[in-house]
């Protein structure tokens, strides 16, 4: 009899031993009877028969996971603090089945001479970072390095942020590529989804784009990860395990030997630090933007409403940016001033119009609207922080014929929705699009001449390190969506003039100085890990942290920064509690970790969510 060391897919617990009378490889996917219920593992390691009886493995599939695939879960596991099952969980296994190339695949793609020698550079190095503005081009460099890569028989990685919300880049992607290309992302139907891996696995896939979880297909052959709008938040998971996608490539570039690339319009910080970069500015789009600052914060002023009426006058489009959903982010007493919170989370309730209801963004918590304050009954309730829903009500009033329409996440719930929009958005028929942050993301407007943002201070002001970079980051992007084809105006809303328009043309100036800001305090120059500790028992929650708080205090080589309750204390009814570590070594915040955790702790490594 032979005994393994078995990890169940998706399970926080540690290892199992399970016997077989075969002889089974490592990595193997298998099944297993686990507390009575029929479950898929992964083979460890072949182990000594245990003192204990174990349980049979039931039945070998024809997938394994091979050994880049196992370190790199390893390295997932200890990096951020989940177990092997969980980060074997990410994964999709290889299969037996053999992969076929062949390695040809033409484009008509031509480079400007600045586009070939920023290419240049890309090859030369092991990780690097293509520093191009919005429309400068850096698409096209990547399909001829894809190209190159495919001519010597491997396959590309191309990871964007959010697939689904950039239908245009498939579209891109396809022309070029061809059947060559597949899309993966967590929309797909459960039939594309099998096609789509069968391509993987026949080898008929060669450049596989998709979101952070495109990094953990099975792909043999893999010659380039090409990591696109690198700075962007969302490739950060914010659930267990809390893995940075754009790190991960990183690190994927190490343990399979190959070039990484790094591309944005507003590089992050950390990698402007890090990598190499090739600077690519303005580029073939010759239209020129006009800025103007209106001193407000989010306000659908006179002077923005004028401003849009002259563009609908001349037949052109707008985008209006509002930083938040629905109608307002919070509903205050005129007289008290309590602000009416979500009965499960300690955080304003926002009012949805449309649904005559409160609704909490945390935990999704809906009530009625209520006609006095519940603390001194007065009627005298008022709003604060104007919300997509709200200011397209406005503009409606005032542009009756404007065709308008709202592009968040409460309108656009699914990718035939999104197609649709930015489909009447291309052929006119909607004159302005008002949205969140998804306005940013990559979306290729050719008619716009005129960007409206508003609330950027509300993001300049929020208590995070990287308020500065990403709130000058939103107007870059932004402004960056208008003006493709025609001369435009960009209106902002913003007490911060001299910051913003100092910057939104020197964006390396702005990282630049914001390396001096962050020396010896906060990445890339420290590493930064929050713990969390949440609990219905808000006492229970408490008494972990202090435990693993006096346990880290002697600990060497890292600094407890902070502890306490969470900037935002309770969420679905739980209470928050957190500490926040700070070292200029992962290894010793590991350690550290590693000998004082607490059941309750959930670790945060590199958190970039700190409410
Ligand atoms: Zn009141
Ligand atoms: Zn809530």
């Amino acid at each position: 009899m032979h005994y393994y060391l078995i990890s169940i897919l998706g399970s926080p617990l540690e290892s199992f031993t399970y016997h077989s009378k075969n002889i089974i490889i490592i990595g193997k996917k298998v099944q297993v009877d686990f507390k009575n219920r029929i479950l898929f593992g992964v083979v460890l390691s072949i182990c000594e028969e245990p003192k204990f009886a174990t349980n049979p493995i039931l039945e070998e599939t024809e997938f394994y996971y091979s050994s880049s695939q196992l370190k790199l879960a390893k390295f997932i596991s200890i990096y951020y603090f989940c177990s092997l099952g969980d980060a074997l969980g990410l994964m999709v296994a290889h299969s037996l089945e053999k992969t076929v190339f062949d390695g040809t695949l033409i484009t008509d793609i031509k480079l400007t001479s600045k586009q070939t020698s920023a290419l240049e550079f890309l090859k030369k190095e092991k990780v690097s970072l293509l520093f191009g503005d919005t429309g400068s081009g850096k698409t096209e460099i990547y399909m001829r390095y894809f190209e190159s890569i495919i001519s010597q028989k491997k396959r590309v990685i191309f990871l964007m942020p959010e697939i689904s919300l950039t239908p245009q880049m498939g579209i891109r992607l396809e022309k070029q590529f061809g059947e060559s290309v597949v899309i993966w992302h967590s929309k797909l139907t459960p039939l594309q989804k099998r096609k789509t891996m069968s391509n993987i696995y026949s080898g008929k896939a060669k450049i596989i784009a998709g979101p952070r979880s495109a990094l953990f297909l099975p792909i043999d052959n893999l010659g380039l990860i090409v990591v696109d709008e690198e700075h962007d938040d969302s490739y950060k998971a914010s659930s267990r395990p809390r893995y940075n996608a754009r790190d991960i490539a990183i690190y994927m570039g190490k343990l399979y030997d190959i070039p990484i690339v790094l591309g944005s319009a507003t590089p992050s910080l950390s990698s402007f630090v890090k990598f190499p970069h090739t600077r690519l500015k303005g580029g073939y789009i010759s239209s020129k933007k006009t800025f103007i600052y209106e001193k407000s914060t989010e306000n659908i002023s006179p002077m923005v409403l004028q401003t849009l009426q002259t563009t609908l006058e001349k037949n052109e489009q707008a985008i209006v940016f509002v930083p938040t959903r629905a109608n307002f982010k919070y509903l205050i007493c005129g007289d008290c001033g309590h602000r009416v919170e979500c009965v499960f989370c300690s955080i304003g309730m926002s009012l949805h119009q449309k649904s005559r209801a409160l609704k909490c963004h945390y935990c999704n918590y809906t009530q009625a609207i209520p006609q006095v304050c519940a603390k001194c009954t007065s009627p005298n309730l008022t709003t604060t922080r104007l919300g997509t829903a709200e200011a397209l009500k406005n503009i409606s009033q005032e542009l009756p014929n404007a065709k308008i329409e709202q592009f968040d996440r409460d309108t656009i719930t699914t990718s035939a929705k999104l197609k649709k929009a930015l489909q009447r958005f291309n052929n006119n028929e909607t004159d302005i699009l008002v949205g969140t942050q998804m306005l940013s993301k990559g979306h290729d407007y050719h008619g716009v001449t005129l960007a409206v943002i508003l609330g950027l201070d509300n993001m300049l002001n929020l208590s995070d390190y990287r308020a500065r970079e990403k709130a000058l980051a939103s107007l870059i992007q932004i402004s960056g969506r208008s003006g493709r084809a025609k001369d435009a105006v960009v209106l902002v809303q913003s007490f911060n003039e001299d910051f913003f328009n100092h910057y939104r043309e020197r964006y390396e100036d702005f990282l630049e100085e914001e390396k001096l800001f962050r020396q010896e305090l906060y990445p890339p120059y420290k590493k930064l890990c929050r713990i969390l500790f949440s609990h219905k028992n808000g006492a229970k929650a408490q008494e972990q942290m202090r435990e693993m708080e006096t346990n880290l205090l002697a600990m060497p080589n890292i600094e407890v920064v902070g502890s306490g309750k969470c900037a935002i204390e309770r969420v679905a009814n739980k209470y928050r509690f957190e500490i926040l570590l700070r070292s200029d070594k992962s290894t010793d915040i590991i350690r550290a970790i590693k000998a004082t955790k607490v059941p309750l702790a959930e670790v945060d490594m590199d958190p970039i969510e700190f409410g």
